[in-house]
């Protein structure tokens, strides 16, 4: 009875989305956000319908990650319409109330299914969910609801967050969605004033070893990048402010994987 069964493809509530591809970490402030929202906007550039939908009702950080002019959700025959940003669609809890959440568990799953399913998503070729850090209930709910098609590991070398890193895989391979790629964020250092300089602040990881081990075809690390971080904080992704940088260019490759 405890049995967990990935959504089937034919009760897909987001039925004109084409691929539904999911965001995790298994340590909160490892960069999942910003490599969900950079991934979507990245996909955007290549030519892709895409929608973020931030699943974190406790701690949603899309409102800061993107910044859209009109901040006021707005609701039309029932449904959820969903704010926007150079083409990306965009919904988070902390659109529609920014005061933080207090609830319980699954109050917040119900929470976050209805604003995952009642949003008027449209046609999507891409829906990148940025998921709540964890392996608990919440995660599982989604992975039921939806049909993900795709996950993208994040991390940070540390132990600490490598440490769960295979849990994570391992959920996903409970609900029977690939883990299509592995990134280790934050995993080095390049001064701009030092050519070929790489300082591995943290150490190395182990996502060569861990990628090896559970066929997850695409491992990159990306750096630490305090450019990145400076958009990210003014609402604008880097991959767009950036367009042309080497951030970019492994957000490229981290889309082609997808
Ligand atoms: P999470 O979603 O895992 O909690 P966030 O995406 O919110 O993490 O990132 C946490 C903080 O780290 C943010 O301030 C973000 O701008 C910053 N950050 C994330 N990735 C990088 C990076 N590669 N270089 C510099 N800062 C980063």
């Amino acid at each position: 009875a405890n049995e967990i069964n990935r959504a089937q493809a034919g009760d897909r509530p987001l039925n004109k989305v084409k691929h539904i591809i999911a965001v995790a970490s298994c340590k909160g402030g490892v960069g999942k956000s910003t490599v969900a929202v950079n991934l979507a906007f990245t996909l955007t550039k290549l030519g892709g319908k895409v929608g973020i939908m931030d699943a974190d009702i406790y701690g949603p950080s899309l409102p800061i990650l993107v910044q859209p002019e009109n901040k006021i959700v707005q609701y039309k025959d029932g449904r959820i319409i969903p704010l926007e940003y150079e083409n990306v669609k965009l919904m988070s809890f902390g659109y529609i109330n920014p005061e933080s959440a207090i609830m319980r568990g699954p109050m917040i799953a119900n929470m976050m299914n209805q604003l995952l399913t009642e949003t008027d998503w449209g046609s999507l070729d891409y829906l990148v969910i940025d998921m709540p850090p964890g392996t608990g209930d919440i995660q599982l709910t989604i992975c039921q609801t939806v049909s993900l098609d795709a996950a993208v590991i994040v991390t940070t070398p540390q132990q600490l967050s490598f440490q769960d890193v295979i849990k994570g895989i391992q959920m996903f391979g409970k609900v029977s969605v690939p883990c299509v790629a592995l990134v280790e964020n934050m995993a080095y250092f390049e001064p701009n004033d030092i050519p070929d300089k790489r300082y591995y602040l943290f150490g190395h990881g182990k996502s060569q070893k861990i990628a090896n081990d559970y066929g997850i075809p695409f491992v990159e690390s990306f750096p630490l990048d305090p450019d990145l971080c400076r958009w990210s904080d003014n609402g604008i992704p880097a991959v767009l402010a950036l367009s042309e940088s080497k951030i970019s260019q492994l957000y490229q490759s981290l889309a082609s994987a997808v």
